[in-house]
Parts: structure tokens; sequence; C-alpha cells
């Protein structure tokens, strides 16, 4: 099939080659023509133009970094160039509101669309082992299903239109304060004169335990191999964990949900982003938390 991928960063700049791998012919186009070129060399077609991408496909993939950006790509470049009836699947982490916007804007000129956003960084969109939250009609969600499960280990319909999105900030928030309260945790046990790898081999086995601390332990050498383990570098910026947590209190105040803990971590989160800890690693937030560290402004 032919499949126009649009957002060659660095979730899409691995997503894309894993269809490419899959057998399909994709044509990818980024404004930065560095990630285009990286995307030939991994089995893509590089274009010129996010038309020239997108004429004539069968599908087409966006992983774009916020809702101003899929608005524009969708209304200036895929509804003037996609052909009728092409499966459009966007999967950036965005608003559920822009996300059913742009979704019913697409299905009213004759497309089909759903919102797919993903669960897993960098590491898992390069290796196919991404998790999808698919929101959509079911016909939708069938076909889109082929095209996600060469980039993903596990592909969920999550319902209509906008459902994956409200999947993926629900989950972020969960994983935000756990995260933090993770690291409190973390820093009460040092000063209480625990070892961390102690105080991990007992949490990890206990009703503390969870991804957080088990798969992503914030502390270096403790645990699997983490960001924590490299000084925080890579993994998932601490600035894309501020954006989901503030996605989701925005949610939160659309609906009238009481999010306590979400506001908290989102506060947590604005504080380490104003003193230079956003493009860390989210679990650098310990740097913050315990004072005996420093935040990377002060280092
Ligand atoms: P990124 O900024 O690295 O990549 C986005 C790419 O989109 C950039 O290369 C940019 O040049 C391109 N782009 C922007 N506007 C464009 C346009 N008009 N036409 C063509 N290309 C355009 O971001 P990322 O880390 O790849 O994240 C993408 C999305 O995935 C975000 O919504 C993010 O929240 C979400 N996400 C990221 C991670 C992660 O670990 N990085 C994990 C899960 C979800």
């Amino acid at each position: 099939m032919k499949i126009a991928f649009i957002g060659l960063g660095h979730m899409g700049g691995g997503m894309a080659p894993n269809l490419a791998k899959a057998g399909h012919d994709v044509r990818a186009y980024d404004l930065v023509k560095d990630a285009v070129e990286k995307a030939a060399g991994a089995g893509c077609t590089a274009v010129p133009s996010a038309a020239d991408a997108i004429k004539g496909a069968d599908v087409v993939i966006t992983m774009l970094p916020a809702a101003k950006h899929v608005r524009a790509v969708y209304q200036d470049d895929v509804a003037p160039n996609a052909k009728p009836g092409a499966l459009l699947i966007d999967c950036s982490t965005i608003d559920v509101a822009s996300a059913r916007e742009v979704g019913q804007a697409m299905e009213r000129q004759g497309f089909e669309f759903v919102d797919a956003p993903v669960s897993g960084g960098i590491a898992a969109a390069a290796g196919g082992s991404l998790t999808f939250m698919v929101g959509g009609n079911d016909e939708a969600f069938g076909k889109a299903k082929t095209f996600l499960d060469p980039m993903g280990k596990a592909v969920i319909h999550a319902g209509e239109l906008g459902a994956g999105q409200a999947a993926k900030i629900c989950n972020n928030m969960i994983l935000g304060a756990t995260m933090a309260v993770t690291c409190e945790a973390f820093v009460l046990a040092q000063k209480l004169g625990l070892d961390a790898q102690v105080f991990f081999d007992i949490s990890s086995k206990a009703s503390g335990q969870s991804w957080s601390m088990t798969s992503y332990a914030p502390v270096p050498g403790v645990g699997p191999d983490t960001p924590a383990d490299h000084d925080y570098e890579g993994g998932f910026a601490a600035a894309l964990m501020l954006k989901d947590l503030k996605l989701a209190e925005e949610a939160a105040q659309q609906v009238g949900a009481y999010t306590p803990m979400g506001g908290e971590a989102e506060e947590l989160y604005q504080r380490f982003v104003d003193r230079g800890g956003g493009s860390k690693d989210f679990s650098g937030i310990i740097k913050m938390i315990d004072d005996s560290w420093k935040v990377p402004d002060e280092e």
C-alpha cells in the first residue's frame, strides 16, 4: 500500500521505517530535510513536500508535535491532496476536542479518520513495540490496525473519535503523578538511611510497585537501565510530560472531573521545566525534589 508519513521527529523517524520494512511504499515528509534523508536511508522514499507524499496515498499517517500542527497539516495539506476515501491516522498526542474536530471535518470530506496516540518512547518507536490507543468507528479501526500493527506491540480500540486521546492523557496523568511520588519516596528513603537498591528490591515487590518504580526507576544504578543511568538524557522529555498533564487538566476542567493529584503533578513539572529541566527525561524531576542535588540550570 502507498502510505504518506508526515512528521519524522523522535517518534515518527523510528515509526516510518517499520512500515517500509513491512513492505509498504512509504513516502516520508518532514519540514526538516535531515529527517527526510534519514528516513530515506531507512527504506522510505523521500519527497519534497507534504502534497507529494499525500497525493495518491491510500493511507496518511501524521506524527506531529501538537494540536496546532495537526490542524494545519490536515486543513492545508491532507484535505486538498488526499485521494477520496483515504484512511487518515493521526498518532500525535493532542487534546480530545481538537482530535474530534479534525476527525469530524475529515469525515465530512469523505475520508476515514482515527486518532491513534502512542505509549512508549523513542526506543519503542524504533523497535516497533509501541502501544496504540485508537479512537474511531469500528470499520476505520479495523483498517487502521493493519497499518499500526507493524509499528506496535498492542493496538487497542478505545472507542469513538477522540477516545484514543482520552486514554492517552488519562494514562499519562497516572504516569506523571506516580513518577513524582516515586521520586519523593526514593529521596525520603535515602534521608531515612535506607539504601536505594534495598528500597527498590522491597517496593518493586510490594504495594508501592508501579511502572515508574519497576521499569523506569529514577535513581542511577537501581533497576533496569533507565535515563537515570545517563544523567536523565534521552527518554521522555519533561516538557512533553508537562504538555500531557496540561491536556489532562484542560480536559478535566471541561468535563468537571476532580483531579487534584494530576494538578499537583502538573505544578511540579511546570516548576521543573521553568528551572531548565524541560529537555531532561521526566524522571529527572528527582533532581528538583532532592535538595542535595542540583537542577540542570544550576549545574
Ligand atoms: P518531534 O518534535 O521530535 O517531531 C515532530 C516532527 O514534526 C518534527 O520533526 C517537525 O519538524 C515535524 N513537523 C512539524 N510541523 C510539520 C509540518 N507542517 N509538516 C511536516 N512536518 C512537520 O516530536 P516527537 O517526540 O516525535 O513527538 C511527536 C508526538 O508524539 C507528540 O505529540 C508527542 O507528544 C508524542 N509522543 C512523544 C513521545 C516521546 O517519547 N518523544 C512518546 C509518546 C508520544
